[in-house]
């Protein structure tokens, strides 16, 4: 019975040790049971309700520390003045939007088929003319071409504009390039890009001439055309490689070469006087968590404007746009793109404008300007002399 009694204290005190042991593997499992869970549900809670009204406040994600949407401020530039939806985009769409840089290091990602594209022949207006019907743009090019040029004329008179090129094929662009090194015998070019990096695939870009009487002269900006350099932004149309800006964009001053970013962005370019390429670093610095950037067109209409990374873990990035309205969840009339890099820029229309572009006026004489374009088709002389066909 001894030897039972010692066996059952035996018994009982390995019974205790067990008992502790256990214990102490139940206090680590909890732990990290619980520990687990508030990650998981954590993550859980922004995955699986991707309407909220406000950006999580911390997540891991690239949109980490927005405030909440309270209306906390009266300061359209913060994040507590709104709620917000989301929009999702995937790495597909980097490539496509206004704001798509392309440059001599940055190839082109989007890709854009001819029937995205106007034929500038068939929707140009008669305040200038086009090379030939290849001359295609997109839409938002040719709307804005169309406007600029019309007031173009109106103020000045001159209807002597002629569009040179437009949309690019890559294939058109590797010809473009060999026959330029082959003129030049150089190894590269500072005035073609390379075949894949030419801002012409974009159907964004267009190159401008001018075309008295059939004699073509290459465009330079100054004379009338000063108005254009001038005023182009108030049309969302930049000079894309301005003198003084060379060692950024790669390419030599091109007085000719416009391309198309939107009203806002090209309003911001102009008051910060950016090129494009500072441009799309600059608009990093607001973000959601941050603020937002407010720029002011010339008819006084008020934009945000922000930057958006690419998640870094998901092909997939969940933008947050500003509704106007908390219940409907009507967003702010908004615009994505993609930077053709590593992320997109979002702009909103946060305030109408007054619908005066304030861009005519009685010209230097005084005399009141013509207010409609002139009859007829302006010169189209068929023939292309390739005044600056091969130019970027
Ligand atoms: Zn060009």
């Amino acid at each position: 019975m001894a030897t039972y009694g010692t066996a059952g204290k035996k018994r009982y005190k390995i019974r205790y040790k067990n008992v502790a042991l256990l214990l102490a593997i139940l206090l680590i499992i909890i732990l990290l049971i619980t520990r687990g869970c508030s990650a998981l549900f954590g993550k859980k809670e922004n995955k699986s309700n991707p309407e909220k009204d406000t950006p999580p406040l911390s997540t891991g994600d690239q949109q980490e520390g927005a405030p909440p949407a309270d209306g906390l401020t009266n300061d359209p530039t913060s994040q507590k003045y709104y709620s917000f939806t989301t929009v999702t985009k995937t790495s597909a769409d980097l490539g496509s939007g206004s704001l798509v840089l392309v440059n001599n290091n940055i190839k082109f990602l989007g890709s854009v088929s001819e029937s995205e594209l106007d034929v500038v022949r068939e929707k140009k207006n008669n305040a200038y003319s086009v090379k030939d019907y290849t001359v295609m743009v997109r839409p938002e090019m040719m709307e804005a071409l169309n406007n600029m040029l019309l007031d173009f004329y109106t103020v000045t008179g001159n209807d002597g504009i002629l569009v040179n090129a437009g949309f690019r094929t890559v294939e058109y662009q590797q010809e473009l390039y060999d026959a330029e090194l082959a003129e030049t015998g150089q190894e590269t070019s500072t005035l073609v890009a390379q075949a894949g990096y030419s801002e012409h695939h974009t159907g964004l870009a267009v190159d401008l001439t001018t075309n008295f009487n059939g004699e073509r002269k290459q465009f330079d900006g100054t004379g009338d055309y000063e108005w254009i350099m001038k005023n182009s932004y108030k049309y969302g149309i930049v000079n894309r490689y301005p003198a003084g800006k060379e060692a950024l964009t790669m390419i030599d001053n091109e007085p000719w070469h416009f391309r198309y970013v939107g009203i806002p962005h090209a309003t911001a370019m102009q008051q910060y006087g950016y090129c494009l390429e500072e441009y799309i670093d600059f608009i990093k610095n607001y973000t959601i968590g941050t603020k937002f950037l407010s720029v002011t067109t010339d008819d006084n209409a008020q934009y945000m404007i922000y930057y958006v990374p690419q998640s870094r873990d998901s092909d997939t990035t969940n933008i947050y746009v500003p509704v106007k309205d908390r219940n409907t969840k009507e967003p702010y009339p908004y615009e994505i793109s993609g930077n053709n890099i590593d992320g997109w820029i979002v702009s909103f229309l946060f305030k109408e404008g007054d619908g005066v572009p304030n861009v005519i006026g009685p010209d230097e004489d005084g005399e009141p300007v013509v207010t409609s374009a002139p009859e007829g088709d302006g010169a189209e002389s068929g023939t292309e002399s390739g005044t600056s066909a091969a130019e970027e």
